[in-house]
């Protein structure tokens, strides 16, 4: 998607440890008809595959979550990352590793949210080790569910993970992937 690749190179911030910040657009604040030029691209892309939920994990999926889960006039669901006092105690789990802050984290999704009549298609504003992705795989996959694909914004390709869910024959969709960061400048695949 071109007007993403356009604008991770006017306003993307490359920080320490392979971090693209894109707090101005996608992350912090949010470029509202932007996120919807996003979510409607998901649609496109996914047309004809019978989506009936839209999953990501929060906070960040969200924003495109719901962007995707409009145009395709579908739900959107996100996985919690803390538990809270009014949330079902009949959930599907999965532990994750996160990249950008260093820790593993419990992820959990309501059954009541998720079933096996349910084709998914998982959402995500950044693959780079594939971590997310693969727990809300897992969580679908718990789920009895069937996994669509999986979109998501920004790719890290040099981080290996899309390339190896590809080979495994899972579908997976970025909207702007990256082959390399450094401080000289971002470059995206052909
Ligand atoms: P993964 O689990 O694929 O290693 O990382 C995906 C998650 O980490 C995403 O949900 C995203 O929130 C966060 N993440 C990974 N790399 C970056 C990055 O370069 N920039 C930002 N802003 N978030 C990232």
């Amino acid at each position: 998607m071109k007007a993403l690749e356009e604008k991770i190179l006017k306003e993307g911030k490359i920080l320490p440890g392979n971090v693209l910040k894109v707090g101005s657009f996608l992350n912090q604040q949010m470029d509202s008809d932007f996120i919807m030029e996003i979510g409607r691209e998901i649609a496109r892309l996914f047309a004809g595959e019978k989506i009936t939920k839209v999953v990501t994990v929060e906070s960040s999926g969200i924003a495109l979550a719901v962007a995707a889960g409009i145009a395709l006039h579908v739900p959107s669901v996100f996985a919690k990352k803390h538990k809270s006092a009014n949330m079902s105690k009949e959930v599907y789990t999965a532990s994750v590793y996160s990249y950008t802050h260093g820790e593993t984290y419990e992820i959990a999704v309501a059954k009541e949210y998720l079933s096996s009549r349910d084709r998914v298609l998982i959402v995500d504003d950044f693959l780079a080790n594939g971590n997310a992705v693969k727990g809300l795989m897992r969580i679908t996959e718990e789920a009895g569910a069937t996994l669509a694909g999986c979109a998501i914004a920004i790719e890290k390709g040099f981080q290996g993970a899309g390339d190896e869910l590809r080979a495994k024959g899972i579908r997976i969709e970025s909207l702007a992937l990256i082959d390399s960061m450094t401080e000289s400048g971002v470059t995206f695949r052909a």
